[in-house]
């Protein structure tokens, strides 16, 4: 089953599912695998059980709301798969809740809706796509060799770049910008497209040495 129609054969090396605890913890990859199984095999419970897990966060975010800090559900439903039909069914049936995506797909303008924010992933070969959603209002991820604690590249193609790492609440980014992230998991140790190369940047703190990458 592919969940992710434009993965290139680099970003299938290096997908996030290698990052983060599944780094270290298999029984999340594993985890992941049932989700996706359980899906192709009975599309209707699985959507059944989205919805329960969503009444969850709901009422959650209902008991920890204060006046003063209230609190609203946003979830991201492809965390590491593609299905632009999922974040666009779980919007359209949960308006109340934030929902947000990276996505590959291209012309992904077409699928945002009020409640479904979507971030165009760069994957070193879509650079057309890519700059399509900047034009169209839609912000692109590109994924940097910057390391932890250094700066990330101040412009991509002409657009300002913005620390993607500091949150993963995409749907707060301004509109029009590059969403820079640091290479993470195996996309540290790949040496491809996917990762953009900028020749080492300052620390955090201190002016960036190199502040213009083309694709
Ligand atoms: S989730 Fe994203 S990075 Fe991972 S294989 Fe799919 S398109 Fe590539």
């Amino acid at each position: 089953m592919n969940t992710c129609t434009y993965a290139s054969a680099e970003c299938l090396e290096a997908c996030l599912f290698t990052a983060g605890r599944a780094e270290y913890l298999p029984s999340i990859i594993e985890a992941r695998v049932a989700k996706t199984v359980f899906l192709h095999e009975n599309r209707a419970l699985f959507l059944e059980s989205v919805q329960a897990d969503l009444r969850s966060l709901r009422n959650y975010c209902i008991k920890h709301s204060t006046r003063k800090t209230p609190m609203t559900p946003a979830t991201r439903p492809n965390g590491t798969t593609d299905m632009a039909w999922l974040g666009m069914w779980i919007a359209d049936n949960n308006p109340d809740i934030q929902v947000y995506d990276y996505t590959k797909l291209p012309k992904a303008w077409l699928r945002v809706r009020s409640n479904y924010h979507l971030t165009f992933s760069y994957s070193g070969h879509n650079l057309s796509d890519a700059i399509a959603c900047l034009a169209h209002g839609v912000n692109v991820a590109v994924v940097f060799d910057t390391r932890k604690g250094r700066k990330l590249p101040e412009s991509w193609n002409g657009y300002t770049v913005i620390d993607g790492d500091m949150h993963d609440l995409r749907f707060l980014d301004p509109k029009g910008v590059v969403v820079g992230l640091r290479a993470k998991g195996k996309a540290r140790k790949v040496d491809s497209a996917f990762v953009v190369k900028t020749n080492g940047t300052a620390p955090i703190g201190q002016k960036p040495a190199f502040v213009t990458f083309a694709a």
